[in-house]
This record gives structure tokens, sequence and C-alpha cells, in this order.
């Protein structure tokens, strides 16, 4: 059994620290620590609980540089990137110190009673497991409004980002959140597999890849919890003959390369109608040129290497499945370590594994079609669900075609992108239940029935 976990900068290779695991009886301490700090935490008024949250937007702030350069040097994401995802979470904060108090309030629903409605009480402790790729956003998004509805939380992350956990889990100490409200577990996959049949452990939530999220929901299967699965994507970006790409086009490419194309709601799938075809590819190729890749520390740097090299293996073997299969490369396509050049691949078809399979780098997939209709259908088939995003003048004509949209979200003139206001989720195998806005602050409470006759 591993007893450690090595960290490394994945664009030099450069060792930065070893972590010692967590040994079984530490892992009992923590749930034992979760458990009684749940008894006093769910028992604070929700503004108490809220006021706290001030405290961690203020540790994040004032810890901003020192935060960003972890996130960066141990997943690799460019400087300016790292910056942005602390400046979201703060945001977020935010969203839940102004909502919490009354997404949280009883609803009263009128019936034959003297008084009936529903009481919103926390769950208990409430594991997350989390990915690389947003180290701080995904942790974040998941622990501010699951704290503040009562409940504690367990974090395993990412191995890669043990770094990144572990000054997470300082943060709210520092800000003075009671010990025990959010903690951080060094474990692997063994150890999640225990956790989960502990009885003080009442639910889970992950961020992560197909496989993971089979193995976590058999688990949640196996004994009997609720849980919440944030998986991965192929969204399609649909461009129509009426589309505005002077306009669009640099979110057309951010939506596809930013954190160097590792983003579960990355536009994966380009579907092209044929009347703009060469426009659009002259414009978007033009752009991802323009693209400054280098040293994810400098902060000039948009495009960099990916978070470890087996991801950019990985994404390779997906390109030259796809060249096999009649795929025509347009730019780039050159591996080196961890690195992998923004790609442009068109003549895709729906039998490549970049239409198929989710592309978790810089890879574009271009399809030509003939008409909107053949647009929608093309995007449509696949099995995952997250996002569906538009490009086109006619609005009105884009929104009736939202019921035909099976995923969480489509986006009209816009990459498809999280926002603490809005519910955040999707669909089939892109996994089920809802982060933010209310929805995700109701992820894990017990909506209780309460009735007075
Ligand atoms: P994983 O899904 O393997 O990892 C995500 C988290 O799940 C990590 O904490 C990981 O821990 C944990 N995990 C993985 N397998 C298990 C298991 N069997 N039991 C318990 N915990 C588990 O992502 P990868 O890092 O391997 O990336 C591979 C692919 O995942 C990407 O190509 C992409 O498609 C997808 N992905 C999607 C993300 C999204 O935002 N939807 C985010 C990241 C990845 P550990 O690190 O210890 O393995």
């Amino acid at each position: 059994m591993k007893t450690s976990i090595k960290t490394y900068h994945p664009f030099n290779g450069n060792h930065l620290e070893t972590y010692t695991m967590d040994s079984e009886s530490k892992l009992k301490e923590k749930l034992k620590l979760a458990d009684s700090t749940f008894k006093t935490w769910k028992q604070l008024e929700i503004k108490t609980r809220v006021a706290l949250m001030q405290n961690l937007a203020n540790e994040l702030h004032q810890n901003k540089t020192e935060l960003s350069l972890l996130i960066t040097k141990e997943m690799g994401k460019p400087i300016a990137e790292s910056r942005a995802e602390i400046e979201k979470c703060i945001y977020l904060i935010d969203f839940y110190i102004q909502n919490s108090d009354h997404f949280l309030q009883d609803d009263i629903i009128a019936t034959e009673a003297h008084e009936s409605f529903i009481s919103y009480d926390p769950l208990g402790c409430i594991l997350a497991v989390m990915p690389w790729n947003y180290p701080f956003w995904q942790v974040f998004r998941f622990a501010v409004p699951t704290l503040a509805a009562g409940n504690v939380a367990l974090l395993k992350h990412a191995s890669n980002v043990t770094g990144c956990a572990i000054a997470i889990e300082k943060l709210f100490l520092n800000a003075k959140f009671p010990k025990g409200c959010f903690q951080t577990l060094v474990t692997d996959h063994e150890g999640i597999e225990k956790l989960m049949s502990n009885d003080i452990v009442k639910a889970v939530s992950l961020t992560g890849s197909e496989k993971a999220g089979r193995k976590i929901a058999e688990l949640a299967g196996k004994n009997l919890k609720p849980s919440l699965l944030e998986l991965g994507g192929n969204n399609a970006c649909i461009v129509l003959k009426d589309a505005d790409l002077d306009r669009h086009i640099e979110t057309i490419v951010k939506a596809r390369m930013q954190n160097s194309g590792q983003s579960c709601i990355a536009a994966k799938r380009f579907i092209v109608v044929e009347d703009i075809y060469d426009d659009f590819i002259e414009k978007f190729t033009s752009k991802v040129k323009a693209l400054n890749y280098g040293n994810p520390l400098e902060d000039d740097t948009t495009i960099s290497c990916l978070a470890r090299e087996d991801l950019a293996e990985t994404l390779e073997k997906q390109v030259q499945r796809s060249i096999d299969l009649g795929a025509k490369v347009t730019l780039g396509n050159t591996r080196d370590g961890a690195y992998f050049q923004p790609t442009i691949l068109t003549n895709v078809t729906a039998e490549m594994p970049v239409f198929k399979e989710e592309t978790f780098g810089p890879v574009a997939a271009i399809i030509k079609v003939q008409s909107e209709d053949e647009a929608y259908t093309m995007a449509s088939k696949y099995k995952f669900g997250l996002g569906t995003m538009v490009f086109t003048s006619d609005y009105d004509a884009a929104l009736q075609r939202t019921s035909e949209i099976e995923d969480g979200a489509f986006f009209i003139n816009e990459m498809v992108k999280s926002d603490p206001r809005l519910p955040f989720g999707g669909t089939k195998i892109s996994g089920y239940g809802r982060e933010l806005s209310k929805e995700g602050m109701l992820a894990f409470v017990n909506r209780k029935t309460v009735y007075i006759n």
C-alpha cells in the first residue's frame, strides 16, 4: 500500500513535495471530529455560520498570490487563470453570504393543516472527491453552500493537487471555522471505499471522470447514500450561417482553449454550417495560432502544458485514432512531455474518438454540416449531457430549440460557463444533481415535511 503522495510541476517535471498519507487511525480520528463538530455546527444560526464566510473570502484575498502560484505549480494552469480562479471563489462566497439565509428559510405550504412547511436540515458529514482541473473552484463551489447549510465536509482531492487540498483546509481554519468543519484527507481510492461504508459519512459529491463516477455511484448505491456526480462533458458548439463571428470568435476559442482545454464544460465538437465554414476555419485558426504558449508561471502565457504527462499521452492517442479514421490535421498535433500543441482537426465524423469521447486538452474537432437541422441533430448525437452552445443572429429561432436540448445547459451566443447564481450540472453520462445557486445549497439537505394540526 502506498504511504506517500508526490507532486510534480507538469511544465518541467520537477518534484514539488512529498506528502505522507493519512493512516487508518488518522482517518478515523478525522471522521470522529467531523461527527462531533457537526452536532454543534448545525445548531448555530445560519447567520453565524455565514458570517465566517466573510473571513474565508478575506483569507483568499490576502493569500491570492501564493495560492495562485500553488495551483500553477501543481497543475500547470497559466498563472493569470489561477488568479481568476481564486477571484471566482471569492465571488461565489459573496453570493452565498448574500443568499444563504433566505435560501434556507422554511417554505410554508398551505394545506388543511394549521401549519405545514418544508424545513431544510443538514445531512451531516459530506464527502467530496474532487479533480485537479480547477483545484480551488471545484472544492469551493461544493464546500461553501454545503457548510452554510449546516453540514461538515471531508475532502479527498486529486492526488496531483494535494498541496492545494492542504492549503484549502488551512484557509478554513484561519477563517475561524470550528476544527472539523472542513478537513482534508490525504488518502487513496481504497480509503474512499472505507469512508463510504462508515456511518458518519452521509453523502458524497464527486467531480471527475466517467470512470470515477461509475465507481463512486456504485459505492453510494452499495451503502445507500445520496450522491451528486459532476462528470465529463463533450459539449457541442454549433455555428450557424448567420453567426456574428467577428463578435464571438474570441469567446468560441476561449470555450475550447481556456485552462489549456481541461474543462468539463469546454466546447469540444464544433458543428459548423457549410455557408460559414471557410470563414469560421480562417478566423478560428488565426485566433488559435495567436495563443501564447509558454511557461505557466509567466503573466502573458495564455496556454500551457496539461496537468500530467499521461493526460497528454491519452489525448495524443485519441487524435491519432481519429486521424486513422480520416480526420485532417489543420493545425498542431505535436506533443512534448505534458505539452500538447493546440490542435484543429477537420473532416471529423461521428465515428471518431474526438467526436465520441471527451478530449481533455486543446483539441478542436470540427464537423461541417449542410443545415441548421443537421447541426442540432449532430450536436445531440452523444451520450454526454453537460451543455450545448449555439452562435447565431437569430436568437428567437435558437430559443425555439430549447426543449430539444437534453443537456443541463443551453447557451446562446455565449460559451457554457458556471455562475454561482445559476444551477450547474449534467444529464446522461455527465452525471446528476445540481451545484451552485439555491439548487446547490439544497443538494445535501433533508427536505423535511413538518405538519401541525
Ligand atoms: P479522475 O476522475 O480519475 O479523478 C477525479 C477524482 O476522483 C480524484 O480525486 C481521483 O483521485 C478520484 N478517483 C478516481 N477514481 C476513483 C476511484 N475508483 N475511487 C475513488 N476515487 C477515485 O480524473 P483524472 O485525473 O484521471 O482525469 C481523467 C479524465 O477525467 C479526464 O481526461 C477528464 O475526461 C475527466 N475529468 C473531468 C473533470 C470534470 O471537471 N468533469 C475533471 C477532471 C477530470 P486520485 O487523484 O487519487 O486518482
